[in-house]
């Protein structure tokens, strides 16, 4: 891949949070990633399975057990809060609760404006009108803005947390289940707004979410976690038409919408994810897998490897079976 295109660059990051009785919660297990100039990578996967702490080391709110992060070139993985302070207006992070996620006791003008004026803007017209151009492009009235966050609906909140994201024209979005706190028609309207915003500023972003179906609409690439590794990674279009990895399939299979458009046979997944706490050995798949099974599962982890063009999963099977 071409170094100068890649602005975030994840190698082997790992984070284990220690537990009692000397015990570790594997979150984040290894995970190798790359996010191109203006693509959108879309994580998937169940709750628990480490995506959103993959999402706060990738922008160093959380301090990785193991690898490292490398930003627009320069590897952040090691530096102090002084030397990252440069970097935060950068990369920008988008909340599930837009609600939680807003000081309430400030206006959107405030909170919208709060990211230019700690960047260094002092001419207050200035940036009040890029205030108002923000929420233009997000949908929202500018003549809202001396409003309060309750004074919101939930959607429109969520609207407010993407200017305020915005506001800086950040190298790099990561939105961490952005929808999942919404119904499903103003997700619709949230998934349409962020679409328009790849082609207006050719964003680029990590968007995490629980529901593949919602990923498959803002994302380029796809890549599928599970209990704290990544086991599918490829164009989104193949992930969702054709998953190599059979956990991929079961999610697949669980949307309605893309699984009567989709070649292969329904899958469906059983038992709950294990703990991260006691991650099996071999595959980590292997106490849900589906498939007939080689010994190897249960003793040695599958590589990540490209099975098909651009198209990689972690499974000793391989294609089609
Ligand atoms: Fe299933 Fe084995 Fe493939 Fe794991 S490696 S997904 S257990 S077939």
């Amino acid at each position: 891949m071409n170094e100068a295109a890649t602005v975030l660059q994840i190698e082997d990051l790992a984070k284990h949070f220690p537990a009692a009785r000397g015990r570790l919660v594997r979150a984040v297990d290894g995970v190798t990633l790359a996010v191109k100039r203006g693509e959108t990578v879309g994580l998937v996967g169940e709750s628990g399975c480490g995506k959103s702490t993959l999402g706060r080391l990738a922008c160093r709110l959380e301090e990785p057990t193991r690898g490292r992060v490398v930003f627009d070139g320069v590897d952040i993985t090691g530096l102090e809060a002084r030397e990252l302070r440069p970097v935060r207006p950068r990369m920008q992070m988008i909340f599930q609760d837009p609600f939680s996620s807003l000081n309430p006791h400030k206006t959107v003008e405030q909170i919208v404006g709060l990211p230019l004026r700690i960047g260094g803007a002092r001419d207050r017209s200035a940036v009040r009108d890029r205030v108002a151009e923000l929420l233009r492009v997000v949908g929202l009235d500018p003549g809202q803005a001396h409003r309060f966050p309750h004074q919101f609906s939930g959607g429109q909140r969520q609207r407010i947390g993407i200017a305020r994201a915005l506001a800086c024209e950040p190298e790099l979005v990561i939105a961490d289940e952005p929808v999942a706190s919404l119904d499903v028609s103003i997700q619709a309207q949230i998934l349409e707004i962020f679409r328009g915003l790849q082609e207006q500023f050719r964003l680029t972003a990590l968007f995490i979410s629980h529901d593949i179906s919602v990923v498959s609409h803002v994302s380029q690439r796809i890549a599928v976690m599970y209990l704290g590794k990544i086991v599918e990674l490829g164009p989104a279009q193949a992930v969702i038409q054709e998953p190599l990895h059979p956990y991929t399939r079961a999610l697949v299979a669980a949307v309605p919408r893309i699984e009567r458009e989709r070649k292969g046979a329904t899958t469906h997944l059983s038992g709950d994810v294990p703990s991260p706490m006691a991650v099996p050995p071999g595959c980590r798949f292997h106490t849900r897998c589906y498939l007939d099974q080689r010994p190897e599962c249960r003793s040695e982890e599958p590589e990540l490897r490209e099975l098909r063009p651009l198209h990689l999963a972690a499974c000793h099977l391989g294609v089609g079976e």
